[in-house]
């Protein structure tokens, strides 16, 4: 496989841009490469500048569910450009899009867009601690929330991989305020809160976390947590930019029954453009400018060309089947790895749901970020290397999520059986 082009690029990329990249994950830093530059996608598919074709599983990292260049979104968007890019002023868009989500997941009844997956979630735990009149937030290790100061304390997902869980410039009087449990572990929650009484706006959590490998949430766990919060008069807050529309058209909560009181979204709701938002209950959302006085705003918030791919996208994933043929084709792929696996004594530990999916290199069960941590980083490298050669585009980290998308075909995901096969030896 040549990559000239590529190397070229990342080359000139680095003269201008810190890391060569505008995101660390792409740099592939954790896999020890040179990053792939995309020149186009098309369905599953994403081609690289020197011409080589791959099965992308990783979507944009979650919005492209319906896969590259949707025809349904295409034409939204160029109707929307047609009649002007931004206005700084309410358009019908956002209350469409807006309705869709309401509709879709029962426990949002006001919400608020944004325009990426981490203004939301700065948004929820603002409106949080305006609501409460507290300060603190309980996070979970190996959880990412998004580039924000609260929240970059173990923050999982590109942090974990550049060895670095904490980020410097995030001033310790932050990190002071954000307390951490571990995943799946109610008990290290109850310990924090009884050490903290009266002083916990919310916990956030990925209700299925995506960010630190996908691991699953025990039986119990959430449920947990909702009364815990119940409780404590602490809100709970679902972190739902990745799980959101994709492991379930009513996201994680939808699936788990459990609701939350606020939750927040991305990737999926923006179908590839920068959309992001919260909302829950009323009377919190009703703290949030202009109806209160928690101060958020975004001059391109809403962005008419925005919204209209969100709400094409939606508007495809509500047909009746689509998540049961995501979780069927996630379900044949994950099942073909851990045959193989087996078959060949690689410890391997799986899971999915939905149209969302992750493995580890591991002989034990990964039930929280400790876990995680000890799997076989070595193994996945070069597991990535040689799919990647094979025309298979995984997450080029160990520790992220899969993604299939309504445009993988049978062929592809026959085709990557084949290269999971060739792979692992
Ligand atoms: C991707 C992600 C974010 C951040 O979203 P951006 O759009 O990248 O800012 C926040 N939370 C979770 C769970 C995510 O997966």
């Amino acid at each position: 496989m040549k990559l000239q082009q590529s190397v070229q690029l990342f080359q000139r990329a680095r003269q201008s841009l810190v890391g060569g990249v505008n995101s660390p994950v792409r740099a592939f830093k954790s896999v020890g490469l040179s990053p792939v530059f995309i020149q186009k996608g098309k369905g599953s598919k994403i081609y690289d500048v020197d011409g080589n074709e791959y099965i992308d599983y990783v979507g944009s990292w979650g919005p492209l569910i319906l896969g590259h260049c949707n025809e349904t979104v295409i034409t939204a968007v160029e109707k929307a450009l047609a009649s002007g890019t931004s206005f700084g002023a309410p358009t019908e868009g956002e209350i469409v899009l807006a309705e869709m989500i309401k509709e879709a997941v029962p426990s949002i009844e006001l919400l608020r867009l944004v325009n990426s997956g981490s203004e939301a979630t700065s948004g929820a735990i603002r409106a949080a601690r305006g609501y409460t009149g507290r300060d603190k937030i309980l996070k979970f290790e190996g959880c990412y929330h998004g580039s924000i100061d609260s929240l970059l304390v173990q923050a999982g997902s590109g942090a974990t991989t550049l060895g670095k869980p904490d980020s410097d410039g995030v001033p310790q009087a932050f990190v002071d305020l954000t307390l951490l449990a571990e995943y799946n572990n109610l008990d290290s929650v109850v310990e924090q809160v009884e050490s903290h009484p009266g002083e916990i706006a919310a916990v956030i959590v990925e209700p299925v976390p995506g960010n630190m490998g996908m691991i699953l949430p025990e039986h119990g766990f959430l449920s947990g947590l909702r009364s815990l919060c119940d409780r404590e008069g602490i809100l709970l807050i679902f972190d739902e930019v990745m799980t959101g529309f994709r492991v379930d058209y009513g996201g994680a909560q939808a699936l788990l029954n459990i609701q939350p009181d606020l939750t927040t979204f991305g990737k999926v709701i923006g179908g590839g453009f920068p959309v992001g938002g919260y909302g829950g209950r009323q009377d919190i959302m009703l703290t949030v400018a202009p109806e209160g006085s928690v101060y958020q705003a975004g001059t391109l918030s809403g962005n008419p060309v925005a919204v209209a791919a969100g709400i094409a996208t939606l508007t495809v994933l509500k047909r009746n089947t689509v998540y049961a043929d995501l979780s069927e084709n996630s379900s044949w792929l994950v099942n073909e790895m851990k045959s193989h696996c087996q078959k060949k004594g690689i410890p391997l530990q799986c899971s999915q749901m939905g149209a969302m999916f992750g493995f580890f290199f591991s002989e034990k069960p990964v039930r929280h970020y400790q876990d995680a941590l000890q799997t076989d980083v070595g193994q996945f490298k070069v597991f990535f290397k040689s799919m990647l050669q094979a025309g298979i585009y995984l997450a080029p980290s160990a520790f992220e999520s899969l993604f299939m998308s309504t445009a993988h075909t049978e062929e592809d995901l026959e085709k990557t059986a084949k290269a999971i096969q060739q792979s692992l030896q």
